[in-house]
């Protein structure tokens, strides 16, 4: 039986429009739409690339304060400005990340918002989509095949089977995969060695199909990839095993954006979804820039909390694909900044306007180091049924403390309605030209723009880097990767690496335990932290509530 409150039941309610004329909104010909059913289409690679091109739109970047267990609500939050953009009259497009299939069957849920502030076909977009994924963890495993098969017919490279970094890949949580010995059963098999999996949306594939401008950016970028090292210990690339053209061509259709609606008909483009850990964490270059050539105003999402998913997009995104938002917009809500104000998860049902207030340490720095990249910044308390009053007003009162615009948004209960107040206010800032400078210089050394992003952005008193990741940095250096920028893999929790600190903790030292190159996606990952590639199941899975009627019909998604 299904919910009458539950997302699936309201998404069920309203009939999608067909999706010509969710094109047609944007000027996309139907002639220029590859359908997908009546309610999903890819728009071709040569529409999207002329629009791409152009991409002159206004930029909305919606972040957050520090994820909490209680929810924030990002994706709901950019879905509701969107359809408000829209009923005030606005040409818009939304941008968001495809979803992995993983977490869909874990105890994420979904990653189509809540609510009234939906994209459809919701169960669709959870699960197979357009097999983008299925298409980058193809061309992902088929690299790792020629790895395998060039040693097994000579090893001409003189690849170290024990230094290839380049594992294998699945879109699921499976915990037994994260370490397995491959090549077992007699010379036939090739040489065994120990391996493992990820998980698709951690794969550089992905990250490297997320930054891409073109199938061209995409294959070199593909070639640049660092994939094992020699006995000498010389970094071995993708280019040298001679598939980039095969994985281009796994990628080809994939490469163009998906477009979909919300429930008020308002056009989506959902493309793309790296790991915002280990990756930059937000939709394709693609995507956004197709939108941007496409409407006037494009709101898009950030993984995590502002300090690490906005931080990469301005940082990584932003300065690779010459895009220069003009608003941010930061997501909180009364249930999240109790929890920073020192409340347990099981205690936040009654009112504490105390700890509301404690707790707003925690989004007022994140408004103001929206301040660090010149852009203006806004709030958007995301109203839960249990707010009171009183809460509201002490989040109210925080914001005017600091000179920072606030709306009380209740998109989730009411669609537009709710943000019309917030898509007003945006619109207005948008209207001047964007002073969007990136944090550090790109000409930085490495070291050092590690050191910026962690006193600047979180506040730590100094950066305690291990000498093993010291030496890689300086070889990263010497190899000529000393440009490229810097993405963090620290807990999403907290502005420190500790989970349990809550609120806005400062002069800690923050550990830098190792740092990987990804030279394809175009930056060094700074690991602050153990971090999963391959995520495991709960001990009960969200997959054992999905289930199909005998209408087809897909319940259980949420
Ligand atoms: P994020 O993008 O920040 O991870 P989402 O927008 O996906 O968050 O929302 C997470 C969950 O919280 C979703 O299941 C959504 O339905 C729910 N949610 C979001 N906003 C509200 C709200 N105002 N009231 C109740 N539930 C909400
Ligand atoms: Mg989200």
């Amino acid at each position: 039986t299904i919910d009458p409150t539950s997302d699936a039941a309201i998404a069920a309610s309203v009939t999608p429009r067909p999706i010509e004329e969710i094109g047609a909104r944007l000027g996309v010909p139907a002639a220029d739409l590859y359908r997908y059913g009546h309610d999903k289409a890819k728009i071709a690679l040569g529409f999207a690339r002329a629009a791409e091109a152009k991409a002159d739109g206004k930029l909305i970047l919606v972040t957050a304060i520090n994820p909490t267990p209680a929810g924030e609500g990002k994706t709901t939050t950019t879905i509701g400005l969107g359809d408000a953009l829209a009923r005030a009259g606005r040409n818009v497009a939304i941008a968001l990340r495809e979803p992995s299939l993983g977490p869909v069957f874990g105890s994420k849920g979904g990653a189509t918002g809540g609510g009234h502030a939906q994209i459809v076909p919701m169960q669709d977009i959870n699960l197979h989509f357009t097999g983008d994924f299925h298409a980058i963890s193809a061309a992902h495993n088929l690299l790792a095949a020629a790895i395998d098969n060039h040693i097994y017919w000579g090893n001409a490279l003189d690849i170290d089977t024990r230094r290839i970094n380049w594992r294998r890949v699945v879109d699921l949580n499976d915990r037994a995969l994260r370490s397995v010995v491959v090549g077992l059963g007699g010379p036939g098999n090739g040489f065994s060695r120990e391996d493992g999996f990820d998980i698709t949306v951690a794969s550089e594939v992905m990250a490297i199909f997320c930054l891409a401008r073109s199938l061209e950016d995409l294959e070199e970028r593909l070639g640049r990839m660092v994939v094992a090292q020699t006995r000498a210990r010389q970094p071995i690339t993708a280019g040298q095993l001679n598939v980039t053209g095969a994985m281009t061509a796994l990628l080809r259709d994939a490469f163009q954006p998906n477009l979909v609606q919300t429930l008020e008909a308002t056009p989506a483009v959902v493309h793309g979804g790296p790991f915002a850990n280990i990756a930059h964490g937000c939709n394709s270059v693609m995507a956004t820039r197709t939108a941007l050539g496409l409407a006037d105003y494009v709101v898009t999402e950030a993984g995590f909390g502002a300090d690490l998913g906005a931080e990469k997009f301005l940082d990584i995104k932003c300065r690779q694909a010459g895009l220069a938002p003009s608003v941010v917009v930061i997501v909180a809500t009364v249930r999240a900044l109790k929890m920073h104000g020192g409340v347990a998860q099981k205690d936040l049902g009654p009112e504490n306007v105390a700890a509301v207030s404690a707790g707003t340490s925690n989004l007022v720095r994140h408004i103001e180091n929206m301040k660090a990249f010149g852009l203006p910044a806004v709030v958007a308390i995301n109203r839960f049924t249990s707010d009171t009053p009183a809460e509201i007003d002490a989040i109210k009162a925080a914001c005017a403390a600091v000179g920072a615009r606030v709306h009380l948004c209740s998109h989730w209960a009411e669609g537009s309605a709710g943000a019309l107040g917030l898509a007003e206010e945006v619109a207005a800032l948008a209207e001047a030209p964007s002073a969007f400078r990136p944090l550090y210089d790109s000409g930085l050394p490495l070291v050092q723009k590690i050191e910026t992003i962690a006193t600047r952005i979180y506040r730590a008193g100094s950066v305690a880097i291990e000498p093993a990741a010291l030496r890689k940095l300086a070889e990263f250096e010497a190899q000529g990767y000393g440009d490229l920028p810097i993405c963090m893999a620290k807990t999403q929790y907290s502005f420190s690496a500790d989970p349990a600190k809550r609120g806005a903790p400062e002069g800690f030292v923050l550990p830098v335990r190792d740092v990987r190159l990804s030279a394809g996606a175009g930056f060094v990952v700074a690991l602050c932290g153990d971090v999963m590639t391959m995520p495991g199941l709960p001990s009960r899975p969200a997959a054992e509530d999905i289930f199909v009627d005998e209408t087809g019909f897909i319940g259980g998604v949420f």
